[in-house]
């Protein structure tokens, strides 16, 4: 059986080698993200591996691009290793010289002047605490109030309750974004976004056959998650630093919401981060992390992320391995048990949305084991992903690109093919495929869906039931 959640692995020296990624794309990884806030030197020679790969296997890969956004510093640290006590007094301010057990650089004289008393900064993605107790005009004093805090260089910062504006693109990350255009990317994932405007922001400056992951990791982006869902074609719910703004304990609640608003809306969503946390150094998972990724599938989520656990564990392999069977049981369980809450579609007075809920309402008959779906842009192909139906879907676009992009979402098989010139084209396109489909036999029905007039049309418009063996 083929699993129907999609997997993406991040890259890292864990996985460069071609037999890696072969390796893990045979148990079943379907995209392949890029972290552009490491260091991502000689990564065009691994995409070439990949895109070697995805030729030898028939299987389209999709390529993410995820940009680093704001994401707050401090500086470098003397050894790398400072151990700061508990209570004891720390400086964080202007200077930029190598910091101590004493202070370190903060490189933000904004921030650094807006801090109060009381103010918490927490570093080292939540890992330790100070809590701001003076102020001088180019630092604050803090107090440190972890036991075992060890700083090291560049850790991140947070600071909670604290708002600092963030409605454009970066200089880094408007760099970052023509890389990943010249590297062939299908996904560009925006960190830290607080609302709709970088997306729109984005949407310019990238090409019409790439989609918009919005990772959702703060409090900002959760008000105003309507619109960002509507101005986005997937959504990531980035676990990491949305519990570090919001609570750990608000996390699981958030997921259900915003898988169930991700259905409403029809757009794919991603569930992210400390998925198999313990495999980056273990070749076995936790029970509990087993029954997490069994959720996000329960959810309904489209795809879930490894990260740490490719990119730098060292049992990547095993790690995809689980993710497979605990998605491959987990549907098994869901089919025959659970009747999906697809049923809160907000159409919008969106045709081609009415026209794909009725192709899901048809392949409800357990006749009906395929639909094929021609689809030039993509759109309809994600939205026939998004409708979750009981039948095969199968995508077919011209476009490479589109085929790589839409291999992202849930249960879509992306076939390239060249676009039919007309009716009998299509039927002979979509009887060439269903020869090569093992599962589907005579008077097996399959839905085939496109826009008319080929070549020309705007949008899905057309359903046929084709009867397999009939003219
Ligand atoms: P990151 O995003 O891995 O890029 O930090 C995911 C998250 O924050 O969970
Ligand atoms: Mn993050």
């Amino acid at each position: 059986m083929e699993k129907k959640a999609k997997i993406i692995a991040t890259l890292g020296p864990s996985i460069y080698s071609e037999t890696k990624l072969k390796r893990l794309v045979d148990l079943g990884v379907d995209a392949f993200r890029i972290n552009f806030s490491h260091n991502t030197k000689g990564i065009n020679k691994i995409i070439t591996k990949i895109r070697r790969i995805e030729k030898k296997s028939g299987k389209k890969l999709s390529l993410i691009a995820d940009l680093q956004g704001v994401k707050l510093r401090i500086g470098n640290i003397k050894d790398n290793n400072q151990k700061i006590k508990l209570n004891q007094k720390f400086i964080f301010d202007n200077n930029k010289f190598l910091g101590n057990d004493r202070r370190v650089n903060f490189p933000y004289p904004k921030i650094l002047k807006r801090l109060k008393k009381g103010n918490k900064i927490l570093i080292d993605d939540g890992k330790f605490l100070f809590k701001v107790v003076g102020k001088k005009k180019n630092s604050v004093i803090t107090k440190c109030l972890s036991h075992n805090c060890i700083l090291k260089s560049n850790k991140s910062i947070h600071i909670p309750n604290f708002d600092i504006a963030f409605n454009k693109l970066t200089s880094k990350d408007r760099k970052d974004l023509k890389i990943a255009i010249k590297l062939g990317c299908n996904w560009i994932a925006l960190s830290y976004l607080q609302n709709e405007k970088i997306i729109l922001e984005t949407r310019k400056l990238i090409k019409k056959d790439m989609g918009i992951i919005s990772k959702i990791e703060n409090k900002h982006a959760l008000k105003n998650i309507k619109k960002i869902i509507q101005a986005s074609d997937s959504i990531m719910i980035a676990r990491g630093d949305l519990a570090i703004d919001i609570g750990h304990s608000e996390v699981p609640k958030v997921q259900l919401s915003l898988i169930k608003k991700c259905s409403q809306y029809s757009k794919s969503v991603i569930v992210a981060t400390q998925m198999l946390e313990t495999m980056i150094e273990n070749n076995t998972a936790t029970r509990a992390e087993i029954n997490d990724i069994a959720t996000a599938i329960f959810q309904g989520a489209d795809t879930v992320m490894l990260s740490a656990e490719a990119a730098i564990g060292k049992f990547p392999a095993q790690a995809v391995s689980t993710m497979t069977q605990t998605i491959l049981s987990t549907e098994k369980y869901k089919k025959d048990h659970i009747e999906d809450f697809k049923n809160l579609i907000i159409t919008n007075k969106d045709p081609v949305k009415s026209i794909l809920l009725s192709v899901k309402d048809i392949a409800y008959n357990p006749n009906v084991k395929a639909i094929i779906v021609f689809s030039n842009s993509g759109k309809s192909a994600k939205l026939v992903s998004a409708m979750r139906p009981a039948a095969k879907i199968l995508t077919i676009s011209p476009n490479i690109n589109i085929s790589r992009q839409v291999s992202l979402l849930w249960g879509v098989q992306s076939i390239n093919s060249r676009d039919a010139n007309g009716w009998k084209d299509m039927m002979t396109i979509s009887k060439e495929i269903i020869k090569k489909l093992k599962f589907v036999k005579k008077n097996d029905f399959v839905i085939i869906t496109a826009g008319l007039p080929f070549g020309k049309a705007g949008m899905t418009n057309m359903i046929r039931l084709y009867k397999v063996g009939t003219k």
